[in-house]
């Protein structure tokens, strides 16, 4: 009898086991951080109980930022980061744009000093029939934003609601706004948090953040314009180049297709950095009068949209365009900026978004600085060096940037380039004028601006501004 009883009892005591062990142990977010800390590949359920957490407040903004420190420094594999970039997008709103007919196709660019192709690629995307839904974002630092570019328009609303944006995308074709509080919520809280932890410049978080974005975006296709040089977040080529290969792997994984040209931040893009100059040379652009490096990126990033669009429509593998393709396609969007119809599409979505179109049609309505300060050339000869992030960093302290992302900005405040690299230049010629209101920073703001240029005797070789086109089979 007694016999049995320490059986029964043994085999209650073995399914008590059993069960124990089916119970699984309440995930917790110290043991997610550690996980990691220790360099181990974390499951998409614990990056999605993470991001989740984050995006209750349920994980504290100390227990997020270790996390983030630990991905900043034991990277991720590419399924850690399809799932992140998932559990991102999924922490808020999508837009439905399912009832948009055609491709919606968007371009994202990682950021630079005088980057403004946005703002003429967007028009120019929608009126080669190209559904363009846009979310962008501000500017920090040294580095512009197409919002606060954009802001300069009296009047211009960028925080369009989700129905109102897609109502825009169907009848304009495209709409430019800004990250609305539903919109990828985690990503939100997280970068305000790497933005003072010095975790921003990890590829899995910038790719995340980016895509997180777009796949709310209810977008098909990308074309990404990722930036290398002094005044873009990856410095160097090799960098550059895994961030490219690493958003268009993701970007393809969750069923967007994405293709990355590689383009040269050494120098600003373009003629002006600031926010209302950069409007003023947008417009000028897409009235046919553009600066030959701004030129070639909008036509090429221009070309290869056509192209991914052309793909996604007809399902055909991205393959490399042959020279006599490119020059067709990127033909094909100079005829519409030529022939007007991208200028009248940039009226229509200013109008769209209760921006005043006056202003378009006569920019010397819009913003202008108070003072112009010239700065000329100590010495005479070649421009050897004119670097974007001195640059940024000059236009930052007459006012155009902010330094916090609470910081207030002068619309009017920057610079204009009067020469670039790879031109000769006289002793004693403008090379560049400051425009501003405040004179607080303008000492500091020449000093930074001299340390970026660079006139020497012999002439130096300017690298290409298209650097690589990634994501198209061989
Ligand atoms: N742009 C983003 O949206 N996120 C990043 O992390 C970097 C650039």
């Amino acid at each position: 009898m007694e016999r049995e009883e320490a059986e029964r009892a043994y085999n209650v005591y073995c399914i008590l086991i059993k069960v124990s062990r089916r119970v699984k142990k309440p995930m917790k977010a110290y043991d997610v951080i550690k996980k990691k800390r220790d360099g181990g590949e974390l499951s998409p359920e614990e990056i999605d109980f993470f991001v989740k957490g984050v995006t209750s407040g349920s994980v504290a903004d100390y227990q997020a930022s270790a996390f983030l420190m630990s991905v900043f420094l034991k990277g991720m594999s590419l399924s850690e980061t399809v799932a992140l970039t998932r559990s991102m997008a999924d922490s808020g709103r999508k837009l439905d744009t399912s009832g948009v007919r055609g491709v919606k196709t968007d371009k994202h660019s990682t950021g630079g000093v005088g980057d403004k192709t946005s703002i003429i690629l967007a028009p120019l995307m929608a009126t080669m029939g190209i559904n363009v839904p846009m979310v962008s974002g501000r500017g920090l630092g040294h580095t512009g934003g197409t919002l606060d570019k954009l802001s300069s328009i009296p009047g211009m609303r960028l925080d369009l609601g989700m129905q109102e944006a897609v109502e825009q995308l169907r009848d304009v074709g495209v709409f430019i706004m800004g990250q609305t509080d539903d919109l990828a919520p985690a990503d939100r809280k997280l970068y305000a948090l790497r933005d003072v932890t010095a975790t921003v410049d990890s590829i899995p978080l910038i790719a995340a953040s980016i895509l997180s974005k777009k796949l709310a975006e209810g977008i098909d296709g990308l074309v990404l314009d990722v930036k290398v040089g002094s005044g873009a977040f990856m410095k160097d080529e090799e960098s550059a180049r895994e961030l490219a290969r690493t958003i268009v792997e993701v970007g393809n994984a969750m069923g967007i297709r994405s293709l990355a040209v590689m383009t040269s931040m050494d120098t600003p893009l373009g003629r002006t950095v600031g926010n209302t100059l950069e409007l003023k040379e947008c417009i000028t652009a897409l009235r046919g009068k553009s600066a030959p490096d701004l030129r070639q990126v909008v036509l090429t990033l221009g070309a290869w949209a056509l192209f991914l669009t052309d793909a996604i429509s007809e399902d055909f593998d991205l393959v490399p365009m042959t020279r006599f393709v490119r020059e067709k396609y990127m033909n094909e969007a100079e005829e519409f900026i030529q022939k007007g119809d991208a200028f009248k599409k940039f009226l229509e979505l200013v109008d769209a978004q209760g921006g005043d179109v006056e202003s378009i049609l006569n920019p010397s309505t819009l913003p202008t600085a108070g003072n112009v300060h010239q700065i000329k050339a100590e010495s005479g000869g070649m421009m050897r060096k004119l670097e974007a992030e001195a640059v940024g960093r000059a236009a930052m302290l007459l006012g155009a940037g902010r330094e916090t992302a609470e910081g207030d900005i002068d619309p009017a405040a920057g610079i204009i380039m009067n020469k670039k690299p790879g031109q000769s230049v006289e002793e004693g010629e403008i090379v560049a004028m400051f425009h501003y209101n405040d004179d607080r920073g303008l000492r500091d703001a020449e000093e930074v601006f001299r340390s970026g240029l660079e006139i020497g005797a012999r002439d130096r070789a300017v690298p290409p501004v298209i650097r690589d086109i990634l994501g198209i089979n061989p």
